[in-house]
């Protein structure tokens, strides 16, 4: 199936409904309202899922502290100018400007993926998780990039604490307590430091579990850990780990886990059932399938005005792009390379604002403009009323770096409902006792009636 773009009518296509894609196609809503109004301008958003994750609330959600719900952001409710289509942009024909899109319909019918032609391009599919060659990792590593794996995690460390406590095994009972996390970044130390706090808050419903019965471990293969927030704070969320028996272990790395045993560089070993893996993303791997321009790491090679370099019609921003950094130090040589700017949300949605007014300007033809911005600096939360912050300068820890965690990232999330929710959910969190069950059968919703309709798993073996 082919659709067509008419003469008449500019067609831009967004690969993605991430940070970049939604803002992008959130400005241009707004920008080019009247063009899209009278059909001269049609923006096409494609993404796998419905909606855009907000990241950095992911711990949280992982935590119970945010349901799930309400760390997306549904596309369709929030472009109504724009056409939404779910599906997987399996190939980009830049030079003939066509994109190839497998639709859930596609896959499911077998009736072949969409071709669809464009004018503009929006590329920006982001990253995946940098998996490396570690044994056993593609077995047993559990990823923390979606929605549906941070809360796969809380139900699976959940899960964990009820066999460690129906088990009589004692070796069960010990992986099954253990918890390994590989990689020193937000998303890990967030993940394993709100974790730890809720699994340390369930236990004292567990009449057999101790909270010193647990091993949670971090192994970060550098000498510190949350770049983002500068090494003194990063010195203090070491110590603040440690100081909750949370085992840092620093210049460390995960050389195996093979047989649900983490063994580390330094000679350690944990037979752990939970291993995860947060050590760095790579440019989507999608990137590669197109005959743009990449760097050495994989990023799309971009102008400072968020435009694929040496190419017409085609922009990126966000994790898939090496955008040059006009706020850096210029290079100390001409053969230096520009400094570019990191792949986190700061960057993603300032680069969405001015890639949107470029390309709204491109299509009216109007002048474009260089993006630059200052890194402002970074928030962490290390668990419940626990955080590290350095922003414009100011280091924080403790209870001011949490709750300057928090209202950042409430004045972040985007619509003005989310915004609410998330409010109320915090809220009512404080008056409440924390949610603590595991709704792991969640993950195997027909194992009831297939039990009803005698062929389940128990029926089987009886
Ligand atoms: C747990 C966690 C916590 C974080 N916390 C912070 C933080 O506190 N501060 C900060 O600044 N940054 C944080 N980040 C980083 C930040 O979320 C990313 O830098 C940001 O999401 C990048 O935006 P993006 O649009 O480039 O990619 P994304 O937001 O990842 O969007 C990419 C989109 O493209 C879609 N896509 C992928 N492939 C295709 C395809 N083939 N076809 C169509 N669509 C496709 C994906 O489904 C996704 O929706 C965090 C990241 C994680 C994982």
């Amino acid at each position: 199936m082919k659709t067509e773009s008419s003469e008449d009518v500019t067609r831009i296509l967004v690969v993605g409904g991430g940070y970049v894609g939604m803002y992008t196609a959130l400005r241009l809503q707004r920008k080019l309202k009247q063009e899209l109004r009278q059909g001269t301008v049609e923006v096409i958003v494609v993404d796998p899922e419905p909606y855009m994750t907000y990241q950095p609330f992911l711990p949280e959600a992982a935590a119970g502290s945010i349901s799930p719900r309400h760390v997306v952001v549904p596309l369709r409710r929030v472009l109504p100018q724009c056409k939404v289509v779910i599906g997987e942009v399996t190939a980009i024909d830049h030079e003939d400007r066509r994109a190839t899109i497998t639709t859930l319909a596609a896959e499911e019918t077998g009736d072949g993926a969409i071709e669809v032609a464009y004018d503009e391009l929006v590329l920006a599919p982001g990253s995946v998780s940098r998996a490396l060659p570690v044994p056993g990792l593609a077995d047993v590593g559990i990823g923390f990039k979606t929605v549906e794996e941070a809360i796969g995690l809380r139900n699976h460390v959940l899960g964990q604490l009820d066999i460690a406590s129906s088990t009589r095994d004692p070796a069960v009972r010990d992986a099954a307590l253990t918890f390994v996390f590989v990689g020193g970044g937000y998303a890990g130390v967030e993940a394993l430091a709100e974790l730890e706090d809720m699994a340390r808050y369930a236990v004292r419903y567990y009449h057999n579990i101790q909270p010193e019965d647990m091993k949670w471990i971090l192994v970060e293969a550098t000498n510190r850990i949350l770049p983002e927030v500068g090494p003194e704070m990063g010195r203090y969320a070491v110590r603040e780990l440690r100081a909750r028996n949370i085992d840092v272990r620093l210049e460390t790395r995960l050389d195996s886990c093979e047989k649900h045993v983490a063994q580390l560089s330094d000679g350690s070993r944990f037979p752990t059932r939970t291993l995860v893996w947060t050590a760095g993303v790579k440019p989507h791997p999608i990137l590669a399938a197109t005959k743009l321009p990449l760097n050495g790491h994989g990023r799309l090679l971009c102008t400072p005005a968020l435009q694929v370099d040496g190419v017409e019609h085609a922009w990126s921003a966000g994790d898939a792009a090496a955008v040059p950094d006009l706020t850096a130090e210029p290079p100390a040589g001409p053969d230096q390379p520009r400094a570019l700017c990191a792949p986190n949300a700061q960057h993603a949605v300032r680069q969405s604002k001015v890639l949107a007014e470029n390309l709204a300007a491109a299509v009216r033809g109007g002048p474009i403009v260089d993006y630059a911005h200052s890194y402002a600096g970074s928030v962490a939360s290390l668990g419940l009323h626990k955080g590290v912050a350095h922003v414009y300068g100011r280091k924080l820890k403790g209870y001011p770096a949490w709750f300057m965690h928090r209202v950042y990232h409430l004045s972040r999330v985007p619509t003005f409902n989310r915004k609410a929710r998330v409010l109320a959910e915090w809220t009512l969190a404080g008056l409440f006792k924390r949610e603590i069950v595991s709704l792991g059968s969640l993950e195997n919703p027909r194992a009831e009636f297939e039990l009803a309709a005698g062929t389940g798993r128990h029926n089987e073996a009886s």
